[in-house]
């Protein structure tokens, strides 16, 4: 295909199936025999492929299906290290306590610039080929000013959606003065980071001792908020807690994991603007029981899902995958979890012109190898990702 400039417009025809998430075109939102047009990066027009009006350059996808490109709104990218034989005791029966970060934390501290530039690089580059067109990525791995601060400008190079997780773990050398520990990550920590950050998270898990309660958290996200930044929560992971009603109270855009949540948290959830983020590659990776996304989604919460990629809980970068998990262990219909995959994430990090292929929206879209989206469920472990566009050109 000719690469489309500013100028150029493109036609993509031939589309089987074309999932917008545009209500213009029904409650699915989903076309047959459609036909897209790029224009200045930017989607102009979908509708029927006979209908589709005159382009300078065309890309004719030969009946295959066409799908928002997948918003990954949970990652943990830059680090360094290796934790498969940490994976490897747990398959063995050791139970997933969150301990294992120190490991990474050191690793994270030792590393050049360089090293953790080309791992997060490496990683991206592993999205991008599966579909994934935009992505957020956390610190949390410092734990310390500097590497926190470096982290997250490491994280700059590859996207606007960066975050600040300070608050993810007590580190070692903390735990007997978490007070300490508090006031560094509200006060010097935070004020190193803000510059590099458009959101502030917190891993808000009482169950968990290395974890931060409902008050630490509460501070934490606060201070996040005076500085400029939006807030967003680790929550409700190992075991009911606060996580998801500290997310309501504060207004965050995103609650992330809810695999443990009261009847009362849905409800909480329901009457928000929080969306719920589900993580299910976790729980596959460490061996845990599902969310329930369907109490979820019956309730009329928005949920999104994302890969939650890090080397600890889950090393898997790919957004298949993970649909392919929500159809399959938490009873999500296919096109129910191409929407959260897609449309849930940029709802999760209030993107407005990302994760459908309404008119104006980016033109960041996924030609599949398949005739459906229903393949992503029904074809998991393969690459049926063939062609990625962002603005309108491929990278993948
Ligand atoms: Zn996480």
């Amino acid at each position: 295909m000719t690469e489309p400039t500013k100028d150029r417009t493109l036609l993509v025809t031939g589309i089987g199936e074309l999932v917008t998430h545009d209500p213009a075109h029904g409650a699915s939102g989903v076309l047959t025999d459609a036909a897209l047009v790029v224009s200045g990066g930017r989607v102009a027009w979908t509708g029927p492929a006979a209908q589709a009006p005159a382009t300078d350059d065309r890309l004719d996808v030969e009946g295959r299906c066409v799908i928002p490109g997948f918003v990954d709104s949970h990652s943990h990218v830059v680090f360094a290290g290796d934790r498969s034989a940490e994976f490897a005791a747990r398959m063995a029966g050791e139970p997933y306590t969150g301990g294992g970060i120190a490991t990474t934390v050191a690793a994270t501290r030792a590393a050049s610039d360089d090293v953790l530039r080309d791992g997060a690089r490496r990683l991206v580059a592993e999205m991008r080929a599966q579909g994934t067109t935009t992505v957020e990525i956390k610190s949390g791995y410092g734990q310390d000013v500097a590497t926190e601060e470096r982290m997250l400008r490491l994280a700059r190079e590859l996207t606007d959606e960066t975050t600040f997780l300070g608050a993810h773990t007590v580190p070692a050398e903390a735990a007997h003065d978490r007070r300490a520990y508090l006031d560094l990550v509200t006060g010097p920590m935070l004020a190193a980071c803000a510059p590099h950050a458009r959101w502030v998270d917190v891993f808000c898990e009482p169950a968990a001792p290395t974890a931060f309660d409902a008050d630490e958290s509460r501070e934490v996200l606060a201070a996040g908020i005076r500085a400029g930044l939006l807030p967003r929560v680790h929550g409700n992971q190992l075991g009911p807690g606060p996580g998801v009603r500290l997310a309501v109270e504060v207004g965050a855009a995103s609650v992330d994991h809810c695999t443990h949540l009261t009847g009362d948290d849905v409800a909480a959830l329901a009457g928000s603007s929080t969306v719920a983020t589900l993580l299910p590659a976790v729980e596959f990776s460490t061996r845990s029981p599902y969310p329930d996304a369907r109490a979820l989604l019956d309730a009329g919460v928005a949920v999104a899902l994302a890969t939650d990629c890090n080397p600890g809980s889950c090393y898997s970068s790919s957004m298949p995958f993970v649909v392919a998990l929500a159809v399959r262990e938490m009873g999500m219909t296919p096109l129910e979890a191409v929407r959260a995959a897609t449309a849930g994430g940029a709802a999760a990090l209030r993107c407005d012109d990302v994760g459908t292929l309404e008119p104006g929206a980016r033109a960041d879209l996924v030609v599949l190898d398949a005739p459906s989206h229903v393949h992503l469920a029904y074809r998991p472990g393969v690459p049926i990702v063939r062609t990625v566009l962002r603005g309108g050109r491929p990278v993948a």
